[in-house]
């Protein structure tokens, strides 16, 4: 019996890990994940094995790294950002009563939602909701109500996967359902590569939004009503009095 670490690794590289997640690293013999995660931080933790599955086999990856902690390894499953978050810990979940003999734990990482917020300043200082636009696994009409929803009761909006090749206008869909209950001049804001190199970010009006081409490295912010800027930062206040 074996312990499986699935592991948020933050945002970027090893100075978004948390402790917790580094001292999961230190302990694993298997470094297992889809290959550019693994590669940001097996030079920090050299001599393990590394197994790599490619994007899109995700089961594969969960049952690989499920069957090396059955076979006795110490296995830590890398994931972005946080792995409960539309990534591998709900899978491996639903997965380990097959394989009885791994110890699954769940490390907490930063999640893009909130290391995008930092750069941008406080969007999510109140209640929120956060959408993916990905499609692949949710009906479209589902993630359609569910920004209906958000857009309905006043939420900050966070959405994640806002674009890729096959789905140019995905953002552009988005942004009109929530300009049904929200002016055109809601703050947004963006934030491209979180904790990478070549990090950029943007503040903008959601009719601007709406106009925006961007990719799948980026997490979007929309605001709620009392979202506002303060010099230069994306804010929504919880209502503090201040004086
Ligand atoms: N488990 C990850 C999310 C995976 S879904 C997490 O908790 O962060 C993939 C989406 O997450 C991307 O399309 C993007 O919207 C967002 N994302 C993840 N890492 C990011 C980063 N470093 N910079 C910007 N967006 C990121």
């Amino acid at each position: 019996m074996a312990e499986l670490y699935v592991v948020g690794l933050g945002p970027g590289d090893t100075a978004c890990l948390t402790g917790e997640a580094a001292a999961a690293l230190a302990r694993a013999e298997v470094l297992c994940g889809y290959g550019v995660y693994v590669e940001l931080i097996a030079p920090q933790f050299p001599g393990r094995e590394i197994v790599t599955t490619p994007m899109k086999h995700e089961v594969e990856r969960c049952r690989r790294a499920l069957e090396l902690a059955s076979a006795g390894r110490t296995v830590a499953l890398v994931c972005s950002g946080d792995a409960g978050i539309y990534g591998m810990a709900a899978p491996v979940l639903e997965l380990a009563e097959e394989y009885p003999g791994a110890q699954v734990q769940i490390i907490p990482g930063v999640t893009a939602a909130l290391s995008g917020a930092a750069v941008l300043g406080a969007p999510l200082g109140h209640d929120f909701c956060v959408i993916s636009l990905s499609d692949l696994l949710t009906p479209w009409d589902v993630i359609e109500k569910r920004l209906s929803c958000a857009a309905e009761g006043d939420f900050a909006i966070c959405l994640y996967n806002p674009a890729s090749k096959k789905r140019g206008d995905y953002l552009q869909r988005a942004c009109d359902i929530v300009l049904r209950r929200r002016g055109g001049e809601t703050l947004c804001g963006w934030v491209r590569n979180i904790g990478r190199a070549g990090q950029e970010h943007r503040l903008l009006t959601l009719a601007e939004l709406r106009e925006e081409k961007l990719d799948m490295f980026t997490t979007v912010f929309i605001g709620a009503s009392a979202t506002r800027e303060i010099a230069g930062r994306m804010v929504t206040p919880r209502g503090y009095r201040l004086a």
